[in-house]
């Protein structure tokens, strides 16, 4: 369990609430967290793999 941001007012909400306690705005950012994350883990496979395959042909 972790402390993330609302997007909305900025306070502090847990992980596991599917709601700001503060404000009421939805926290969809956990989902948004690891779907990003593993977005730039296959954007930076793939530069990796095109900068070796331009320098090595
Ligand atoms: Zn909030």
């Amino acid at each position: 369990m972790a402390l993330i941001k609302c997007h909305d007012c900025g306070g502090e909400v847990s992980s596991t609430a599917e709601k700001c306690p503060k404000c009421g705005a939805p926290t969809p950012l956990t989902v948004n967290a690891s779907v990003i994350a593993m977005i730039v883990a296959a954007a930076a496979l793939l530069a990796i793999f095109f900068v070796y395959w331009a320098v090595y042909g």
